[in-house]
C-alpha cells in the first residue's frame, strides 16, 4: 500500500517556476552576466564596511522594525514612517500585497509580458491572473487594463518601467487610468527601476500615492543601489495598506546586514546615483547603436533593453553566450539584456550586428 503524502493546496498545481537569470559560465575567456538586471558595480566602500560591521552580530536577530532604515527612508522620501514597510526584496513585499488582498475567487490584473513573479505570487494566493497584452509598442495598455476590472478585481500591478520591455507609462495616462479604477482596488506601482528613468513625463509614484489611498509604490535596493544579494525592498502606502504589510511581514525577514547596507547606500546616494548616470549613458549608447544596426528597440527607462526576436530568440541568446555574454531569453518572444560593464555591452553590440548580418 502506498503511503499518503501530505495534502497540498490545489492552487499550487501547475505554478510556473521563477527562472533566475543564468550566471555566466565559468572557465570561458570572458563571461558577463547580463541576465538579471543587476548593477555591475561592486558595493561602495562605506556600504561594504557597514555590512561587514553588521556581520559581527549575526548570532543576533535583526531589528524587526528596521528602525534606522525606516527613519532614513522617511527623511529621504518625505513620507511618514507609518506609510513605509520593508520586506525581503520588493518581490517579498509584492507577495505580501497579493496575500493581503486576494484569495480564491479574486482577480489580479497585470500587463503581459511583465515581471515573471506576478503570475507566481497570484497563483500561490489562489487568485486568478488576468493578463492584459502590452500594446504593439510594448507599453502597458492602461485603457484595456481598466476595461478588465470586474467586481472581483482586488489588485492591479503596473510595472513602471516594465520588465522586460523597459517601457514606461507617463503621468497623464497613468492619472487617467487611476481615475477609472475603483478606489477599493489596490494599484501597485512597481518601480524597481525608478532611478534609471530619464523621461520627465514618467511620474514618481511617491507623489501619486499621497493623494490616492489605493496606490502602493514598490521600490528596491536590488537594482540602482546594487544590493540584490542582500534582499531588501520597501513599499510606500497609506493605511490600511501599510498596516496590512506590517501584519503579513515575515518576522525578521530583513537581515541586519541588509538594513545597515541599505542605510549606508542611502547615505552614499550621490555616488551611487553617479554610477546609475553612467549606466544610463551606456543604455543610450547601446540603444542608439542597435537602432543604427537596424533593430527596433523600445525606449527603455530601465537598466536593460528588449529585443523582440520571436522564433530567433534562442539562436540570438546562444550567439551571445558564445561571445561571452549571458542574456535572458523568453523563448518565442525576445531577449532582455541588462546594461552592464562597457566591455560586456560592446560584446552584446558586436553579436547583435553579426546576428543581423546573418553571420
Ligand atoms: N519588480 C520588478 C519589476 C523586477 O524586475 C524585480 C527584479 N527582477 C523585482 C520587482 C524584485 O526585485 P527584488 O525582490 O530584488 O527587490
Amino acid at each position: 500500500m502506498t503511503e499518503k503524502t501530505p495534502k497540498l493546496r490545489d492552487a499550487l498545481n501547475g505554478i510556473p517556476t521563477y527562472k533566475p537569470g543564468r550566471p555566466a559560465a565559468a572557465g570561458g575567456p570572458v563571461a558577463f552576466k547580463l541576465s538579471s538586471n543587476e548593477n555591475p558595480y561592486p558595493p561602495l566602500p562605506g556600504v561594504m564596511e557597514s555590512a561587514l560591521a553588521a556581520a559581527a552580530s549575526f548570532n543576533r536577530y535583526p531589528d524587526m522594525a528596521c528602525t534606522r532604515l525606516m527613519t532614513e527612508l522617511s527623511e529621504r522620501f518625505g513620507v511618514p514612517v507609518e506609510h513605509l514597510a520593508t520586506g525581503t526584496g520588493s518581490v517579498g513585499v509584492a507577495q505580501q500585497l497579493v496575500q493581503s488582498t486576494s484569495g480564491p475567487g479574486d482577480e489580479v490584473i497585470y500587463a503581459w509580458r511583465s515581471f515573471e513573479a506576478y503570475p507566481i505570487i497570484t497563483q500561490i494566493s489562489g487568485a486568478r491572473s488576468v493578463q492584459v497584452p502590452l500594446t504593439a509598442g510594448e507599453v502597458h495598455d492602461l485603457e484595456a487594463m481598466a476595461d478588465a476590472v470586474t467586481d472581483r478585481t482586488r489588485l492591479i500591478f503596473v510595472c513602471n518601467p516594465n520588465n522586460p520591455t523597459g517601457t514606461a507609462v507617463r503621468r497623464a495616462e497613468l492619472e487617467r487610468f487611476l481615475d477609472r479604477v475603483p478606489t477599493d482596488v489596490l494599484v501597485v506601482l512597481d518601480e524597481a527601476y525608478r532611478e534609471f528613468i530619464r523621461d520627465p513625463e514618467v511620474p514618481d509614484g511617491i507623489e501619486i500615492y499621497r493623494n490616492r489611498p489605493n496606490v502602493c509604490v514598490l521600490r528596491t535596493f536590488s537594482k540602482a543601489y546594487g544590493l540584490a544579494g542582500l534582499r531588501v525592498g520597501f513599499a510606500v502606502a497609506q493605511d490600511p495598506v501599510a498596516a496590512a504589510l506590517r501584519k503579513t511581514a515575515v518576522p525578521f525577514g530583513v537581515s541586519q546586514l541588509a538594513q545597515d547596507a541599505a542605510v549606508a547606500s542611502l547615505r552614499s546616494e550621490d555616488e551611487l546615483l553617479g554610477r546609475v548616470g553612467s549606466l544610463v549613458c551606456e543604455r543610450k549608447r547601446v540603444a542608439v547603436t542597435l537602432a543604427e544596426q537596424g533593430w527596433t528597440v523600445p525606449d527603455s527607462q530601465a537598466n536593460f533593453i528588449w529585443l523582440r526576436l520571436g522564433d530567433r530568440t534562442a539562436d540570438f541568446a546562444a550567439a551571445c553566450e558564445k561571445a561571452g555574454v549571458v542574456v535572458r531569453p523568453f523563448p518565442g518572444e525576445g531577449v532582455r539584456a541588462t546594461i552592464g560593464e562597457t566591455e560586456a555591452n560592446d560584446l552584446l553590440l558586436r553579436t547583435a550586428e553579426e546576428f543581423r548580418r546573418g553571420r
